[in-house]
């Protein structure tokens, strides 16, 4: 008797049905697009994924994909995505949210999250404003900027998230565009196969609130030779990946060159910025409780192990 290969699962099967209400045009639709594609090329298993989103619109993506969704607090998602990372390490985790949820009110998280090195990816939708409560600067919008939706300008400095992700520890950085959701997916491909936190900061249209970084700003429609205002990475000769993870020099190295390139403004780089194959906090975590190692956490009988020698060992 032959036994025939599973059907290959198709764009469709990682579609959900629910009502998708964000406003036409939106760079958000991109993005889904492209973490769609991508987990499609991987053939993930919906049933071994993961996504977890944080507050804004873009909080709305794990609704729209057919997988295990967590919708959670303000800048708390890579909090919750760390523990169910944890609690499972079966599991493919995505974390997304908006840069006001990552880069504002989650950037004690987003720091600590690069310090511990867990495996997943967490994807920025980088709009410059605070799209679902009318369009606020974020925390990405540069000082002296002032969209439609503000009544001054901005009167602080921007943040760099690339730089940021480098000196926090994430070990593979890169950049995308919304609206080239092709090239966002090879580059979420990368970021799920990478094992460590891997960050994919993606610039993404607002056309209701957003009337500077448009998708004509982006293909540069108002330059007299028509040019895109982006550029990727490797078509340069730029190769931000580290040989040698236990040589410091190279490491050094190489977050300095991805540092400069971060800070490109016309044309701004795309692509992987840096990576490194460094030890995960799973390997960490691992050694010190070597059950850990045998099966995941949610596998195992938590509610009937003897907790007293723990209790002792704090004593
Ligand atoms: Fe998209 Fe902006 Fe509308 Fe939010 S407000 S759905 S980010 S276009
Ligand atoms: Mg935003």
């Amino acid at each position: 008797m032959s036994v025939s290969a599973p059907a290959k699962l198709t764009l469709k099967d990682y579609k959900s049905d629910l009502h998708n209400d964000w406003c036409p045009g939106c760079g958000d639709f991109g993005i889904l697009t492209g973490i769609q594609m991508a987990i499609q090329q991987m053939q993930i298993d919906p049933d071994k994924l993961a996504v977890f989103s944080g507050i804004g619109c873009s909080g709305k993506t794990p609704h729209y994909i057919n997988a295990y969704g967590f919708h959670t607090l303000h800048g708390r998602v890579l909090t919750v995505a760390t523990g169910g990372r944890l609690a499972n390490t079966d599991l493919t985790v995505i974390a997304l949210g908006g840069d006001g949820d990552g880069y504002g009110i989650g950037a004690g998280y987003f720091v600590g999250t690069g310090r511990r090195n867990v495996d997943f990816t967490y994807i920025v939708h980088n709009n410059n404003v605070y799209g679902l409560t009318k369009g606020q600067a974020s925390p990405t919008l540069s000082k002296g900027k002032k969209t439609k939706s503000m009544p001054e300008q901005a009167i602080q400095d921007g943040i760099n998230p690339v730089a940021m992700a480098v000196a926090s520890g994430y070990t593979f950085i890169a950049r995308a565009y919304a609206l080239e959701p092709k090239y966002l997916a090879s580059i979420i491909v990368k970021a799920v196969e990478h094992k460590g936190s891997a960050l994919v900061d993606v610039l993404q249209t607002c056309p209701t609130y957003n009337d500077l970084y448009t998708k004509e700003w982006y293909e540069g429609a108002d330059l007299p030779e028509k040019r895109s205002r982006l550029y990727k990475l490797e078509e340069r000769g730029y190769d931000g990946k580290v040989s040698d993870p236990n040589d410091r020099e190279e490491i050094v190295a190489k977050k300095a060159a991805a540092v400069a390139r971060s800070y490109e403004d016309d044309p701004i780089p795309i692509g992987i910025y840096y990576q490194a194959e460094l030890p995960t906090y799973e390997d960490a975590v691992m050694q010190r409780i070597p059950a850990l190692g045998e099966k995941p956490l949610v596998e195992q009988d938590v509610f009937h192990r003897d907790v007293q020698p723990l209790l002792e060992a704090m004593r």
